[in-house]
């Protein structure tokens, strides 16, 4: 069995331009479907699955942890840059999906699984709608209320919020209070029985991460995401020990020996590793294995596409660490048309029940995908009073 090629197909939902890499073998029928999304960066990671795909064309694809390693390591800089990473991501999780059509089994029976009946999911505030998402001012803590209250009324059990403003390195009380108001708000509307997630999109200094962390402890938060930079290591590790509130983050880290490092200085109780930025499932169940031994939860960040949600379900389904999986489901009114399935959603609680099909259980429909081509994706771009750069 033999690679024959590797296509991507570029999908415009609005935020992000969804990159599926299909790789076709010269068996009749036999392809995989994988996932490469990096927003504002596409043409790059399309380039990169060009680059890669020199190395794996005519190589057989089952032979996974063998290509991963050519793709890794071969023609001298290694793959964890994000936009290489990415590639190789899409590209490894599209071989799994091969390897399960070949062996007639879900991904996730490949690895042993599965290891629970059902993954509960959370939503963004606003189901991804990125007006509501990241265009709520944390000033209008109302609003995070009413939004609170559909994500409940929509059948989650536990959403994410960015409830954090932006702040400059240090600042006074206001922000914190701010951020209380907010956090307040959707407690007061949801209650104790939900579970409330606050991003702080690694804006804060490690000094206002831990403020607020602080100031939001009273609120019960399932996790706090992205307290500071995730390069800073000593910040992450201060804040995790300073609170009760769990810290998540991982997102951005792109090699195990970062996962490595993270984990030693129990920076976080939450790993949001990313299957589509991490290295694919190789990567990730390496990265699971060391998790588990420090018993760090795994919580896969997974904003993207509907190939990365089924590869984050796939890999929930054959990891006990695994928690929860994020979902994004009203990014664009048309999501569901670009994918067919093969888990069952229950609405009530928004629970998945395990995917039946072989591989990672998915089809994209190409015509759909083609009436969506790339656009530039909108600027996000921070800037503080005094005209200085933020992150976003
Ligand atoms: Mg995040």
């Amino acid at each position: 069995m033999k690679i024959t090629g590797l296509q991507t197909y570029v999908c415009h939902a609005r935020m992000r331009n969804w990159i599926f890499v299909k790789i076709l073998t010269d068996q009749p029928g036999l392809h995989g479907w994988g996932e490469a999304t990096l927003e504002w960066h596409t043409r790059a990671v399309v380039g990169a699955i060009e680059d890669l795909a020199e190395l794996v064309v005519g190589e057989d694809p089952t032979r996974v942890e063998h290509l991963w390693q050519m793709m890794y390591r071969q023609h001298f800089w290694h793959g964890h840059g994000i936009v290489r990473s990415t590639a190789i991501s899409g590209i490894d999780l599209a071989l799994w999906d091969i390897v399960g059509k070949v062996a007639g089994l879900p991904c996730s029976k490949l690895w042993g699984g599965p290891v629970r009946d059902f993954i509960r999911t959370y939503c963004h505030l606003g189901g991804g709608k990125m007006e509501d998402f990241y265009e709520t001012r944390a000033d209008d803590a109302r609003r995070f209320g009413e939004l609170a209250t559909k994500a409940v009324e929509d059948g989650y059990t536990a959403f994410k919020s960015m409830a954090v403003p932006p702040t400059m390195p240090l600042e006074g009380l206001q922000p914190l209070r701010t951020a209380e108001a907010a956090v307040a708000a959707m407690r007061g509307a949801v209650g104790e029985a939900i579970d409330i997630m606050v991003d702080c999109h690694a804006r804060p200094s490690p000094a206002m991460g831990l403020k607020f962390g602080k100031a939001l402890e009273p609120y019960g938060l399932y996790f706090f995401e992205e307290p500071c930079w995730p390069e800073c290591l000593e910040g992450l590790a201060m804040i995790n020990a300073a609170l009760t509130t769990p810290v998540a983050t991982g997102e951005r880290l792109t090699s195990l020996d970062q996962f490595r490092d993270l984990f030693a200085r129990r920076g976080c109780e939450v790993c949001q590793l990313d299957l589509t930025h991490c290295g694919g499932f190789t990567a990730a169940r390496r990265i699971a294995a060391l998790a588990d031994a420090h018993r760090i939860a795994l919580a896969p960040h997974n904003p993207q596409g509907p190939v990365s949600t089924a590869a984050s379900l796939e890999f929930g389904f054959s990891q006990p660490g695994y928690i929860i999986c994020e979902t994004v489901h009203d990014d664009v009114p048309w999501r569901q048309d670009v994918v067919q399935e093969g888990f069952t959603l229950e609405r009530q609680g928004r629970i998945v029940r395990p995917n039946l099909r072989p591989g990672i259980g998915i089809e994209i429909n190409e015509a759909e995908v083609k009436k969506h081509p790339f656009q530039q994706e909108l600027p996000q771009r921070v800037f503080y009073q005094d005209g200085s750069v933020g992150d976003w």
